[in-house]
Parts: structure tokens; sequence; C-alpha cells
């Protein structure tokens, strides 16, 4: 590789960032860190700081930052640290950086995302959320700004691999019949509908086999996930819905598949391992290590594959059904999953009802045209509010 690359990495306090970091840490002589941003977590946040020594912190809450701030200052390290949206979206856009890794959870991501892409940085996109409210948005910025957007959840960034070499985000791929979007099924694919109105958020966050975030493994868990990673593919690969085919792969060894006119499938398969993609977003159009272990296929022995079951996992359709619609409706859907998720998470409601308050938020809204970022920020909040007054009736 050639001249070492700055990277800022959003969300480096979670599961994909750390797994970022994990990964550079491996190659010191091609990557340095910027810019690190992270919520509320200051120990986290400090640990990181000691480590990767960036030039710039940045917390979302500004107590959090005080008190980074004063354990920064009592080590000796030079660290600056700001905090707030506008300092996260600086750091995404700064002139001296390279790559930008985009993983904050959720639509707190969008707008640091969005400046990384407007900025013309190679953008990493570990933040689904941020395609699926601003789809058409963020990748008219992508094509204004020659931005290289490279995708890091593991479908998609499997997608892309199996794309010609000269593909792009956002191009209309040539000769491609549809893509296999695999899904695990997650970590109730087998339970009843009676059963799945009472499990709780410690069974929902234990996916069988990936080790994620909180909102993400209760996504997975609904197959919300893989709604939103539809709607993700759609975007990147300017496609639709009905050129996707959803398979379930309880195993998550083939992480998606493309079906060519010609009859081929190709395949990209790996252990469940997330600094794959990412090392793949880092090293491109080359390889490089990530530590990650070698697929034993003998050990595996079966790859097996089902139809995905909609009618216990509403989520699913309810997805497809905001991406046909357009407009602000997937927005809508995505603010909905957000608010119903954190009150499942908290214990306010059942987990057989996050599909009834994404459905009844969808249903009494009406989605617009979005033609800003301002506007369909607009419609995420009044999705907030209704869904957390729908949620009450629980
Ligand atoms: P996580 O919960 O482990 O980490 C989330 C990060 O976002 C943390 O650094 C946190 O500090 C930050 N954050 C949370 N709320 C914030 C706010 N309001 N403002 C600023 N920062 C905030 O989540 P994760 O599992 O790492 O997932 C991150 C993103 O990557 C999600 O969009 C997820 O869908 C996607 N993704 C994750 C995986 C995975 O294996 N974990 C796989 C594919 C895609
Ligand atoms: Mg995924």
């Amino acid at each position: 590789m050639d001249a070492m690359k700055q990277v800022t990495v959003l969300g480096a306090t979670g599961s994909i960032g750390q797994s970022t970091l994990d990964v550079i840490a491996r190659h010191p002589s091609s990557f340095s860190v910027y810019a690190l941003t992270g919520n509320t977590r200051v120990a986290e946040m400090f640990s990181c700081c000691m480590q990767f020594n960036p030039k710039i912190a940045v917390m979302a809450d500004a107590s959090a930052a005080e008190d980074l701030e004063k354990k920064l200052r009592n080590a000796g390290a030079q660290t600056q640290v700001q905090s707030g949206v506008e300092a996260m979206k600086a750091v995404a856009s700064h002139p001296d950086v390279d790559y930008v890794m985009a993983a904050i959870v959720g639509a707190a991501g969008l707008q640091p995302a969005l400046a990384a892409a407007e900025a013309g940085k190679r953008v990493l996109l570990a933040n689904k959320e941020a395609l699926v409210m601003t789809g058409s948005l963020f990748m008219e910025a992508v094509a204004r700004s020659g931005a290289v957007l490279l995708p890091i959840d593991s479908e998609h960034n499997a997608i892309f691999q199996c794309m010609p070499s000269s593909y792009r985000s956002g191009d209309q791929a040539t000769g491609i019949k549809k893509i296999l979007l695999t899904a695990s099924g997650g970590p109730f694919r087998t339970l009843s509908e009676q059963e799945m109105a009472v499990v709780t958020p410690a069974q929902a966050c234990k996916h069988p086999n990936w080790s994620m975030g909180r909102k993400i493994s209760v996504d997975s868990a609904s197959l919300m996930n893989k709604g939103l990673e539809l709607i993700e593919a759609c975007w990147l690969f300017n496609t639709t819905p009905a050129q996707i085919e959803v398979v379930v792969h309880p195993q998550s060894i083939i992480h998606s598949m493309v079906e060519y006119v010609d009859g081929s499938v190709l395949a990209q398969l790996g252990s469940p391992d997330m600094r794959t993609p990412i090392a793949y977003g880092l090293g491109w159009p080359e390889r490089m290590a990530s530590g990650v272990s070698s697929l034993d296929l003998l050990k595996i022995g079966m790859l097996n594959f089902e139809a995905p079951d909609r009618s216990r996992f509403p989520c699913l359709a309810l997805a497809e059904e905001s991406f046909t619609a357009g407009g602000t409706s997937c927005a809508i859907l995505n603010a909905a999953n957000e608010v119903a998720v954190e009150a499942f998470l908290n214990g306010n409601l059942g987990f057989n009802k996050i599909p009834v308050i994404i459905e009844e938020t969808l249903s009494r809204m009406v989605s617009r045209e979005a033609h800003s970022i301002e506007l369909v920020l607009e419609d995420d909040g009044a999705a907030r509010q209704l869904a957390t007054s729908l949620i009450k009736k629980y």
C-alpha cells in the first residue's frame, strides 16, 4: 500500500468500531487514526485514545466529553476532546482524513456519514440506517463528490465482492439476474408465534453466529435487520426488491451471492467475523490480513438453506413495502423500529409488538418526497413521537 492513510472511526467504542481498530492495529505502517467518536462510554474511549493517539476524540454527550478531557489531561495525552454532532461531521469531512468508518448505530449516524460522503472520502459504511433513511440523497452525494462507498455490512460486502471488479456502489450492474441476500434467521428462527411473544432481551441479544451491538441483535431476531439490508442493497446496487431473494442460511458461512444471466452463481464465504469485510474496505482494491481464522469447511460439514417465514417475521414485508412506497417511508419505518427496539430492550414492549408498532406508525403517517435531509429528519422525529405514544397503549 502507498502512503499512510488517515482514518476517522465513527462509533469507535462499538462492536464494529472495536473490530475496525483491531484491524488497524495490525497495520501500523498503513493507517493512522485521525479521530475517534463515541457516545457516553468514557472509560472505553479513554483506552482507545491511549492506544491509538488520535488527533481528536468526539463524544456525542457533552458531560462525557468533559470527563474524557480530564482523564486524558491527567494521563498526559495529546488528543483534543470535542462533543456534539457538528464535531462528528467535522472529523468525518476534515481535509486531512482519507477513510471514514461509519459505525454509529441508528439514525444518529446519518449526519456524520453523509458529511463523509459529501466530502468525497472513502466511506466504509456499516451504519445501514443512514442509507435506509436517505438512500437517494446519500447515493447522490456519493456520485457528486466522487466518494468511494464500500459496504461493510457482511452481506453487502459479499455482494460487492461478487460483482465485476470494475463495479462501483450505485452503478447499474450488468449481466446480473438477481442478488441472493442471505440471512441467519436469528435466534428465534425455529420458535412458534406463542414462544416469540414471551422472549426476553437477553435471549434476543444472543445471536447464534455473530457478536454485535444490542440494537442490531434485536433487528436480527425480528428479521428487521434483513428488511433494512434489503433496502440498503437496493440503494447500493441500484436495484429493486424484485431482483433480491432473501435466503435463510443458518450457518452464516455464505455471506451472500450474485446470480448472473448465464446461470453462474458467485458467493463469498468466510468465518462469521466482521474483521473480514472491514479489512476488505480498508485494503480495497488490495487484500490485507484481518486476523480472522481460516474457514474450516470440513468442520462445518453442511450448509443449509430455507425460505424466510414472512408471517412469523412481519418486519421483512414491512421493509419491502416501505421501499416500494418510497419517499420518507423508509425513514418512518426505521424510526419506529428504533423506538420499538429500545422499548423492548428496556422491558416496556413485547418482542412480538415490535412489528405492530412499526405497522401502525407507517399507516398513520403520510410519506413525503425525500427532498432534503431536513425533511427526512422531520419525519424521523414525528415517527419517533408517534411510535412512543403508541407504545404506551401496550
Ligand atoms: P454498537 O451498539 O456496538 O456500537 C454503536 C456505536 O455508536 C458506539 O460507538 C456508540 O458510542 C455510538 N453511538 C450510539 N449512539 C450514538 C449517538 N446518539 N451519537 C453518537 N454515537 C452514538 O453497534 P454495532 O453493532 O457496532 O453496530 C454499528 C452499526 O453497524 C449499526 O448500524 C449496525 O447495524 C451496523 N452493523 C453491525 C454489525 C455487527 O456485527 N456489529 C454488522 C453489520 C452492520
Ligand atoms: Mg448484515
